[in-house]
């Protein structure tokens, strides 16, 4: 096949992938056909108890190291507002966050990969994630043999703040560790013309908001990009009876684990303590999300020299607050996370969302080179 028919293909594939989008934990035939693509050019699928998503193994040189790619392939429950000739067929549900770019590139990578293997210094797993939207599918494939004794993890993002033919990575970390918090304050419910006989908990809840947002001007430092945001309050039903209850939740953010365990317990002592101040009772509940992407210095080094030798211009990227469950690959192995420019517009997970086709060969072959190069380099050590 030549590389305009490869290309021609790869476009055919996301365009199949960008009509038929599925949420996450859903992605049922998206799994199959994915799977009919990788058998279709004799590729190895592992045999995982995984309800949704499939993991491909290309084999080359044996006793050669082991190491991995990885793309996420859910949707999201977004009507579409694109005029695209190849627009999501399923109402409600649309590829606003990319994944259909990034699968098409992985399973891109994984042909070539397939057509050179015997040159291949070993082997190479291909990931295709469920459920990155919901910030634990990477869980669902960490719990399965997938990544048993592989080296080095990649992967990547679709970016449309980088034109096509740009790279963006960096040293470190590239997306934040995405939590949530919840707080319930009881108080006493009354009689609007009696607040003197009840304890109010939209007082005592509304200071619990205003000292938030004291943790992060006054407790981090001031170098540390973080966020408190309180991002739903809800509390009584009329105009003239206090009530009883008063319920927030909102979301933090952070870059390093200092700060990620700080916050929560400045959280928790602020809301008790000005609760108990007022005579109320204030519960705190903490859900953890995906930790902080943290790009392995070496592995990110060799992405951008990949990059390069592939023809990216590749951009030093600062990190954004934003979540990637990506992140829960690298706490476990190292790796490098890259964004792919698929031309500046609209934001990811916009009804606008469009990532640019011609973009789609060059990251497919970035990694083709970069799983290739990755393997020489953990074989000569
Ligand atoms: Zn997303
Ligand atoms: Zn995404």
């Amino acid at each position: 096949m030549s590389q305009k028919e490869f290309e021609k293909r790869l476009k055919q594939v996301f365009e199949y992938f960008h009509q038929t989008p599925e949420l996450s934990y859903k992605e049922y035939s998206t799994t199959n056909k994915l799977e009919e693509l990788l058998k279709a050019e004799n590729i190895d699928i592992l045999d995982l108890p995984l309800k949704t998503g499939i993991v491909a193994e290309i084999k080359g040189k044996k006793d050669g190291p082991i190491i991995a790619i990885r793309t996420d392939i859910d949707a999201l429950p977004i009507t579409e507002e694109t005029n695209l000739s190849y627009k999501s067929k399923n109402l409600g549900k649309m590829h606003a966050c990319g994944h259909d770019f990034h699968m098409t590139t992985i399973l891109g990578a994984a042909y070539l990969l397939k057509r050179d293997e015997k040159n291949l210094q070993g082997t190479v797993r291909v990931v295709f994630q469920p459920a990155e939207e919901s910030s634990h599918g990477a869980e669902e494939i960490i719990k399965t043999k997938a990544l048993e004794n592989v080296q080095a993890i990649f992967g990547l993002h679709t970016a449309p703040d980088l034109e096509v033919g740009t790279l963006g990575t960096n040293v470190g970390p590239l997306t934040a560790a995405v939590d949530r918090f919840e707080i319930e304050v009881t108080g006493a419910g009354t009689h609007a013309a009696h607040p003197d006989l009840g304890i109010d908990p939209i007082v005592v809840i509304s200071n619990i908001v205003t000292a938030l947002q004291t943790i992060v001007s006054r407790n981090i430092h001031p170098f540390n990009p973080a966020i408190v945001s309180v991002t739903h309050i809800e509390s009584g039903h009329t105009w003239n009876v206090i009530p009883e209850k008063a319920y927030i939740e909102g979301t933090v953010r952070t870059l390093n684990e200092k700060d990620r365990s700080l916050i929560p317990r400045n959280i928790k002592t602020l809301a008790q303590n000005i609760a108990k101040s007022y005579g109320a009772r204030a519960d705190f509940r903490w859900h953890e999300g995906p930790p902080a992407t943290n790009n392995d210095k070496v592995w990110t080094e060799v992405a951008i020299r990949v990059a390069k030798d592939t023809g990216y211009k590749v951009k030093i990227i600062p990190p954004k607050l934003g979540g990637e469950d990506f992140a829960y690959y690298q706490k476990k192995l190292p790796g490098a996370f890259v964004d792919i420019g698929v031309g500046i517009g609209e934001s990811l997970h916009s009804p606008k969302f469009r990532a640019d086709e011609s973009a789609l060969l060059k990251s497919s072959e970035y990694f083709r080179n970069l799983a290739e190069q990755a393997l020489i380099i953990i074989k000569e050590g």
